[in-house]
């Protein structure tokens, strides 16, 4: 399947398959012709790099590999500039490609990289996770945490593809496919209800690597990111709601040292924020009883406990997504597939939401 991301000059495809034998056909159809350079992971290295370079040494593509240092804590400014280091060895010009083999963290630096190498080369992504299938190979946001804070330091930095092999997600570990599935989940809550059903009646086949279900999965959802940053490429409103669950959830993962995966967290706070909206009268018990279920089907925590509401509660103000000093939230309304955006200045009601998550 080929879907289109539609933003003018910097649209692009974005491929969905079963393997990697496409690659090369993407490459030149994108007319990409310069140089090529590889970033990758060190897991993804092990497991995933072979298969793909095989793909591009077939189509007579010479394609220079470079491997990082696999984890979050890797994507700073050293791991760039050891890039860079690398990439000035290769004398590329503007008309090279980089390509990033793996998940949020190898997508994010390399694309960090291609926009600020001589100014910006082309740049493709190859996602390797579901989270960087579904969610983070669209919309172009890259970068890098800097001191402690996550993604502080980027840009907005579209790529000319991306090509999605669904069965890369064979060598993931498990949890890191449940916490990918978190923002898929969040994308039915959001915008589509029949999908949200999809994903509850065939989480099943989802934990089991259906090809056939996961291509559908990842192509609902690039389409639904898709949609929203188009309609808002820069974040300046719409893409806001693409947040859920995400004010609470952001809080609980920096609180919880990063100990807990991102999606895990997300899982949480997108139960906190249900029952938030079930307080504020906007949901009903059911929708938010079912939510629960579905997140627990696909191995997602939804509760935690011992949360320390208090510092969670504070944290929520050092995001920075915050507009003034007031709390945002994007709540579910009526529905699942609808939300609401909302200032909400109630501070016992959103803390007994935190709160709700220690049983
Ligand atoms: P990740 O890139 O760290 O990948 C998770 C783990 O899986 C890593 O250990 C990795 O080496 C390994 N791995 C990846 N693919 C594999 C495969 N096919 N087989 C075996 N192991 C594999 O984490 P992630 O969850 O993909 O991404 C998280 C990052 O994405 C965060 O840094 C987050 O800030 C970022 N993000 C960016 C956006 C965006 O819009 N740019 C959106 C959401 C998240
Ligand atoms: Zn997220």
């Amino acid at each position: 399947t080929k879907l289109n991301i539609n933003l003018g000059e910097r649209s692009y495809p974005i491929y969905i398959t079963t393997d990697y034998n496409g690659i090369g056909k993407a490459i030149d159809d994108a007319a990409l012709k310069g140089k090529y350079v590889m970033i990758t992971d060190t897991n993804v290295d092990k497991y995933q790099a072979d298969e793909c370079m095989k793909a591009f040494e077939s189509v007579g593509l010479d394609v220079k590999k470079f491997v990082i240092e696999a984890g979050e804590s890797n994507k700073n400014l050293d791991t760039v500039r050891q890039i860079y280091d690398f990439l000035i060895t290769l004398k590329l010009d503007r008309n090279a490609t980089i390509i990033a083999l793996g998940g949020g963290v190898v997508g994010d630096i390399a694309g960090f990289v291609a926009s600020t190498f001589l100014r910006g080369i082309n740049f493709v992504q190859i996602p390797t996770t579901l989270l960087a299938q579904s969610d983070s190979s669209v919309g172009g946001k890259v970068g890098v945490d800097f001191k402690g804070h996550k993604n502080i330091i980027g840009s907005f930095y579209q790529p000319k593809l991306v090509y999605i092999n669904v069965n890369s997600l064979k060598t993931l570990p498990k949890r890191d496919l449940s916490s990918g599935l978190a923002e898929v989940v969040k994308h039915g809550i959001i915008k589509d209800e029949e999908f949200y059903e999809y994903i509850d009646e065939n989480a099943e086949k989802i934990m089991n690597l259906d090809e056939r279900v996961l291509q559908y999965i990842v192509k609902v959802n690039c389409s639904i990111k898709g949609s929203v940053v188009e309609k808002d490429e820069r974040e300046s409103g719409l893409r806001a709601i693409l947040n859920f669950g995400h004010t609470i959830g952001h809080a609980i993962e920096t609180v919880m040292d990063f100990k807990l995966l991102h999606g895990e967290c997300v899982s949480l706070g997108m139960v906190a924020v249900f029952n938030l909206a079930n307080y504020l009268d906007l949901i009903d018990d059911y929708a938010t009883q079912k939510v629960k279920e579905t997140l627990e089907k696909i191995n997602l925590p939804v509760s935690l406990k011992g949360i320390d509401v208090e510092k969670v509660y504070n944290q929520m103000f050092y995001d920075k997504k915050i507009v003034g000093d007031k709390l945002k939230f994007i709540l579910p309304r009526k529905k699942i597939g609808e939300v609401v955006q909302c200032t909400l200045e109630d501070e016992n009601l959103i803390k007994k939401a935190i709160e709700s998550l220690d049983n």
